[in-house]
């Protein structure tokens, strides 16, 4: 009887909460024996937060990016996005769901050279067949023009700076429209202007409803999260 009461108050509970980490346990194997990088980390991040991962070099934070993109393995523990277990979608399935839900954006921009920015843009829709042919070229000029590009459409990656850089690879994570953003430093080699605007472009998408997990080592730009995980050798050593 009480079950049926209870029940969907918490099915209610956990649509707030996109991002599930439980007891998140990274041990790398190294020539030198085990290495924890991750202790056991336990958070929950709601739709619509912007986190600000925050520690020292080494401390384990783009380990803990990892565990939740899924892009390697978990030694222990669960990350669930939207109740999906990410560690338990079977391979071939990996790549359209982390294209569907993810967009992840490097600290090295991680532009293909070869492409010009439109195409830089369009590879991902490729990839997901989400957006195609057409529509998915239509839909790069847009995005190029949201980070005010659309000038420098079909330049190669190599004839913009790193902050136009940067953004385009904003857009790029932007292209198959995932409801989170996972930054890895994204500003880490942009001087303070630059990186204050790619900053001010991450608060425009949280405005419009995305959620942005970004680690940075950068303490000055902490005050702009909506609320802080302090790493410490692998653990949470406070939430702010
Ligand atoms: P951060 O992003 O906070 O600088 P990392 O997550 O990159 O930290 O690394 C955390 C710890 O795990 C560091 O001590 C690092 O040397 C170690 N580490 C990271 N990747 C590997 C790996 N592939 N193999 C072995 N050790 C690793």
């Amino acid at each position: 009887m009480i079950e049926t009461d209870v029940v969907p108050y918490l099915s209610d509970l956990r649509s707030l909460e996109l991002i599930q980490l439980h007891d998140v346990v990274k041990v790398y194997q190294t020539a030198a024996g085990d290495f924890t990088a991750l202790k056991g980390i336990t958070m929950d991040i709601q739709q619509g937060e912007f986190i600000g991962i925050i520690g020292k070099s080494g401390a384990g934070k783009s380990t803990l990016l990892n565990m939740i993109t899924g892009v390697d393995h978990i030694t222990s523990g669960e990350v669930r996005i939207d109740g999906t277990s990410v560690h338990k979608i079977s391979e071939n399935r990996r790549a359209t769901w982390r294209g569907q839900t993810l967009g992840i954006i490097y600290q090295s921009f991680q532009l293909l050279p070869m492409l010009t920015l439109v195409d830089n843009i369009v590879l991902p829709m490729d990839f997901s067949g989400f957006y195609r042919g057409r529509a998915s070229r239509q839909r790069a000029l847009e995005l190029l023009t949201a980070v005010e590009l659309e000038g420098h459409a079909h330049k190669l990656p190599a004839y913009i700076s790193g902050g136009q850089q940067q953004r385009v690879a904003i857009a790029r994570a932007l292209a198959n429209d995932p409801p989170i953003i996972i930054a890895d430093e994204p500003t880490g080699s942009l001087d303070t202007i630059t990186a204050d605007a790619i900053f001010s472009l991450f608060e425009l998408l949280i405005e419009q409803g995305k959620t942005i997990v970004m680690v940075t080592h950068d303490n000055s730009l902490a005050p702009r999260f909506t609320r802080r995980v302090h790493i410490r050798d692998g653990q949470i050593d406070r939430i702010s």
